[in-house]
């Protein structure tokens, strides 16, 4: 489940995360195929970023990422080299 691979990749507890990661219960994605938001390098992300789109906690979801730094995967909708494209322009 993407839930649960999120949160183990954050190397946190749930207790721990429970109100940095409380938009994780309205996350689209975990309705989803997991490995659609972790492509093998080279994959496509074209159907992660599609339900993203449509996702109340988009926003949330980003700035979880940018935060905590995540290295891999669609969060937000954005790709790796995306969100370090973004925070290169924030500073
Ligand atoms: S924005 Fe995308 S990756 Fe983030 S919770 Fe929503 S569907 Fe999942």
């Amino acid at each position: 489940m993407i839930e649960l691979t999120r949160l183990t990749a954050v190397g946190g507890g749930v207790s721990e995360d429970e109100g940095l990661l409380a938009w994780q219960d309205q996350a689209l994605c975990a309705q989803t195929d997991p490995e659609a938001f972790f492509p093998e390098k080279g994959g496509s992300t074209r159907e992660a970023k599609r339900i993203c789109v449509g996702c109340e906690v988009k926003q949330d979801c980003l700035e979880y990422a940018l935060m905590q730094d995540e290295r891999f995967g669609i969060w937000g909708g954005l790709s790796e080299r995306e969100r370090r494209r973004l925070k290169r322009k924030a500073s």
